[in-house]
């Protein structure tokens, strides 16, 4: 008898909305979501703002309560791990040893944490993927007490700015000669850098830590240019690797990244991807696309239980980040990369009223905005850069345009 079921491995924002998408879809067969963690599945994006600040628990970030899986027949197996694909005879093999076999197979198994070398030996450098890992440095984030957080990406400043609020003397320490550089435009770096200054929280940029001293425990951060930082407790938020490894086991295509189509389908007809742990063909941007973003898990996530499904359905979502820091709200929509001119709407300084918005155009084209405070323009740019509308800088950058004009 033929096997019907369908199998998610990972259960984050990708896994979770593709098993109960695929219902939606109407899947008619058994489906498998299988996290190694040991929790319901949870929101990420909280993990280094509200559940760090103690703001909300675990409990309320879930993703989906636990009935909803019962209601839509998705089993959810919770702590454990799936060890490797066979293709040929169309099975998982868990790490217990037990056999599954599937129908089509989706690889969610997204992405983890860069690790400092030689941090493993100390009992306090921590790194912000997992809900566990707040956990272990909760007790150490006490007022007064001295962080070092390296790199200033999102984990880095959203973690910064967290701390800094609780009463901790914080200092970033990032690589690269600005903070969020592989993200952004030198405006928005400025103006974080400034936004987190004028809190107290120290960033030091164009510098590389070389050592971690102490016994058990780091008490020193050295650098490569020789300047030391004393700390109570290290975060490294130094960017994140693809979840790869059982994909090129099973000899499927990657390239720091899982390749897939705009079907989100992998090299093998009966197994998709989704989320990120996949690279995609972007038609917007006309190059493979690796983004690390809730909203790619997700709208790809739907795209891929669709085509598993046996309705072709092409993925080509115009991507949109977010963070919280402090008060503000940074709203960044598609890729600036590459951009060759950029309009500024509004005044971007620290403490300057009414927010600003930053375009980034290539050829003339809006290619990307990130918006501070600016909802408005936030909704506008998702529609320039979905529709790969052209508009001239001056009219970009003048208030006296209304937003909503700007795409008329
Ligand atoms: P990230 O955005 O890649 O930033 C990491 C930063 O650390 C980079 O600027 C990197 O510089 C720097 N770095 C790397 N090695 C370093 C070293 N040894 N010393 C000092 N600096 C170093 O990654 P992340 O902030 O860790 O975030 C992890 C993932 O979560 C990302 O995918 C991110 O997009 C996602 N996330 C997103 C949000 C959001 O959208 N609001 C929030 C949190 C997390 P180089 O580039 O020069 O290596």
């Amino acid at each position: 008898m033929s096997n019907h079921t369908c199998i998610v491995v990972g259960a984050s924002h990708a896994g979770t909305t593709l098993a109960l998408q695929l219902r939606r879809e109407g899947w008619e067969g058994p489906i498998i979501l299988i996290s190694e963690e040991s929790e319901l599945p949870y929101h990420r994006p909280p993990l280094s703002k509200e559940l760090l600040a103690g703001a909300k628990t675990l409990d309320e970030i879930r993703l989906r309560p636990a009935k909803l899986f019962d209601d839509n027949n998705v089993e959810l197996r919770l702590n454990t791990r799936v060890e490797s694909i066979d293709r040929s005879n169309k099975t998982v093999q868990l790490a217990d040893g037990a056999i599954l076999p599937y129908a089509k197979l989706a690889l969610c198994t997204g992405a983890s944490v860069r690790l400092l070398p030689g941090s493993e030996r100390f009992d306090n450098v921590f790194t912000i993927r997992n809900a566990a890992d707040i956990e272990a440095f909760r007790p150490l984030a006490r007022e007064g007490s001295r962080v070092v957080i390296v790199g200033g990406g999102y984990i880095g400043l959203e973690a910064a700015a967290v701390l800094r609020k609780m009463g901790l003397h914080v200092t970033v320490i990032e690589a690269a000669s600005r903070v969020l550089e592989r993200v952004t435009s030198e405006v928005l770096s400025a103006y974080m850098t400034q936004l987190h200054g004028s809190k107290g929280v120290e960033i030091v940029t164009d510098t590389l830590v070389q050592e971690l001293r102490g016994e058990s425990s780091v008490e020193l951060v050295v650098c490569a240019d020789g300047s030391e930082y004393p700390a109570d407790f290290v975060i490294a938020g130094i960017g994140v690797i693809p979840n790869t490894r059982l994909a090129e086991q099973a000899g499927l295509a990657t390239e720091r990244g899982i390749l897939v189509d705009e079907n989100a389908q992998s090299t093998d007809a009966d197994i998709y991807a989704a989320g990120d742990c996949t690279r995609h063909p972007s038609a917007l941007y006309k190059r493979p696309l690796l983004l690390e973003s809730v909203q790619n898990a997700t709208d790809q996530s739907r795209v891929a239980a669709a085509n598993i499904c046996g309705k072709p359905t092409a993925y080509d979502a115009v991507p949109w980040f977010w963070s919280d820091q402090y008060e503000i709200k940074l709203q960044m929509v598609g890729i600036s990369e590459g951009f060759d001119e950029l309009a500024v709407r509004g005044n971007p300084e620290v403490g300057a009223e009414g927010g600003f918005a930053v375009f980034y155009l290539k050829e003339g084209v809006v290619i990307a905005a990130d918006c501070v405070g600016r909802p408005k323009e936030f909704m506008v740019a998702k529609k320039l850069v979905g529709q790969r509308v052209a508009v001239a800088v001056d009219r970009l950058a003048d208030e006296s345009v209304e937003a909503a004009a700007l795409i008329a």
